[in-house]
């Protein structure tokens, strides 16, 4: 096999008035004529019905469900994980050259044929902007397909170098034994499918439990998938509610792995139920990957260049609405820059129009769904009510239509305040400003509040400060960034994922991940 290098799924320009918008704003008005989808299940290549129905809503408009999918039962979940072990032989015996294929020609698909559906699912299911649908459902989703077959071609040529005479000595990539388990975040499609397919490139066969709201665009990129020759039962996709059936899918002797991405709790739950069967159930221990949470920080020292800073901190902390994982939600700001920093983000951050997700012209749109909502509003009320925090924008919330929140800043008095350290996972920002020859300090205090450690940037124009807080802040965030908003890693230029709570980082779109989903056997044969 020789994949060469792919380059990264070009972004287009859908400005009001190009034929892409406008193609764009067709695909997504069909999509709420037709709606709600009705989403089965689907196993060994079999749609099933069970009538337990539950609708995934358009978030900024919920009296409307974009899709109504089927739940699984316990009887189907025995169902998809006996049809895995029993497709496995074949497909981890299929040349590589031919299972990557399947995954090239659906990211073909994804970037042409279904483009415009693609997007539309991910702006009314998921209330994503335009742009913030793009960068995700077409272009991290190709570069995961993409970039994950050829950076798994690279792990079977690793061979050993050393070969005394008469003797051969030869590493078997295996793929796992057993079945592996994904369970994928609303946030980004693109984890939706990177997360069964990158154990899937390297020969395993694996169940795809989708996050329930964001059931339709993940389904759409599994038919995909079908149409681009996935072979039945090698990756099984059975919505469900994760409270009531996330474990059930690690009850069973041949469970190999889990590839998780989400909150930090929920992981710790998996790590928990695992460790327990692992006292009598499994026959292996399984690799148990995970990204989870974040409390991701910007700091910007007195030499940095104040326009690009609040650039950059808009961008990270109000882009689809506070809710990717790297999202920023804290800030250190010097008191030296403080007047003109607070003026200009003042000024830029009550420009951001808020909107239907479908309405091009907007910046932002509406949380998930009601418990994210709920949550955050509790943040936002607690945060009002609190003599630590003073609110400098925004604020309100209104769930009549959707599940809108304005962005919204806070100033903390104290870095310590559990705005500074607790993951809120909205559009709301906490700055604290501190006295310019407190630098150092608050280095410290940013690295020893993180309980997190996901993603972190520094702003300065001095060097010598730059190459202090990278080596400061060397464990308080798994993509650091220098000059740079704390959000958009690029699949194959920033391999991503943090450590601490925030997960075990195995790094997302890299051969590092790979790596979890094959078991090595070293072969010595003497002649
Ligand atoms: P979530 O609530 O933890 O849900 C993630 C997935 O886990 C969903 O499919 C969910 O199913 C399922 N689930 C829920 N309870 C479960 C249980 N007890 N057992 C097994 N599965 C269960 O997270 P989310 O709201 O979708 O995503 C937001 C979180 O993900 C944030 O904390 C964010 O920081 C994190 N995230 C991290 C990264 C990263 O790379 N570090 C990337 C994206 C998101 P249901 O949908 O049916 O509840």
């Amino acid at each position: 096999v020789n994949i060469p290098v792919p380059k990264n799924e070009p972004c287009f320009n859908f400005a009001v008035g190009s034929k892409e918008a406008s193609l764009l704003r067709k695909a997504c008005q069909k999509m709420r004529n037709a709606a709600p989808f009705e989403i089965p299940l689907i196993i060994n290549g079999k749609e099933y019905r069970t009538g337990q129905l539950q609708d995934q809503l358009i978030c900024s408009d919920h009296h409307s469900p974009i899709a109504r999918f089927h739940k699984v039962t316990t009887p189907l979940i025995q169902k998809a994980i006996e049809g895995s072990l029993k497709a496995k032989e074949d497909w981890m015996n299929l040349p590589y050259s031919d299972r990557s294929a399947i995954f090239l020609k659906a990211a073909d698909l994804m970037s042409t044929k279904y483009k415009y559906e693609l997007l539309a699912s991910t702006m009314l299911g998921q209330g994503k902007n335009v742009w913030q649908a793009e960068i995700d459902v077409i272009g991290e989703a190709c570069d995961f397909l993409r970039f994950n077959t050829y950076f798994g071609q690279s792990i079977y040529s690793r061979q050993p170098q050393i070969n005394p005479n008469h003797i051969w000595n030869h590493v078997e990539y295996r793929p796992l034994e057993g079945y592996v388990v994904a369970i994928t975040p609303f946030n980004f499609s693109a984890i939706g499918i990177n997360l069964p397919t990158a154990p899937a490139i390297m020969g395993n066969t694996t169940i795809w439990k989708p996050a329930s709201s964001a059931v339709y665009s993940n389904y759409l990129m599994y038919k995909i998938l079908q149409e681009a020759g996935l072979p039945d039962g090698v990756i099984q996709f059975i919505p469900g509610s994760g409270r009531t059936m996330g474990t059930q899918l690690l009850d069973h002797p041949d469970f190999a792995g889990c590839h998780f991405t989400g909150s930090t709790p929920v992981f710790n739950k998996i790590w928990l139920h695992s460790a327990k069967n692992m006292m009598n159930l499994y026959k292996n221990y399984p690799r148990i990957v995970g990204e989870t949470g974040g409390k991701n920080f910007h700091i910007y020292h007195p030499t940095c260049d104040v326009d690009s800073g609040i650039n950059g901190m808009i961008r990270a902390a109000f882009e689809y609405q506070g809710q990717k994982c790297s999202a920023l939600s804290r800030a250190y700001i010097p008191r030296s820059i403080w007047p003109e920093f607070k003026r200009k983000l003042l000024d830029k951050v009550s420009q951001i129009k808020v909107g239907q997700s479908d309405d091009f012209s907007v910046f932002m749109t509406a949380v998930i769904d009601k418990s994210a909502y709920k949550s955050i509003k509790k943040y936002i009320d607690d945060a009002k009510e609190d003599s630590d925090c003073e609110l400098i924008f925004g604020g309100n919330c209104d769930s009549s239509k959707g599940y809108f929140i304005e962005p919204t800043i806070f100033v903390s008095k104290n870095p310590l305040n559990k705005m500074m350290k607790e993951e809120i996972f909205g559009p709301v920002l906490t700055l604290h400003v501190y006295e310019d020859n407190e630098f150092d300090d608050i280095l410290k205090i940013a690295d020893q509040t993180s309980e997190y450690a996901l993603t972190g940037s520094i702003y300065a124009q001095d060097r010598d400060v730059i190459v202090k807080a990278s080596k400061q802040l060397r464990y308080t965030a798994g993509n650091f960034y220098i000059n740079c908003k704390s959000t958009g890693s690029v699949v194959g230029q920033q391999p991503f994922g943090g450590a601490r709570a925030s997960g075990n980082n195995q790094k997302a779109g890299s051969v590092d991940n790979l790596h979890n989903w094959v078991s090595p056997r070293s072969t010595k044969e003497s002649f």
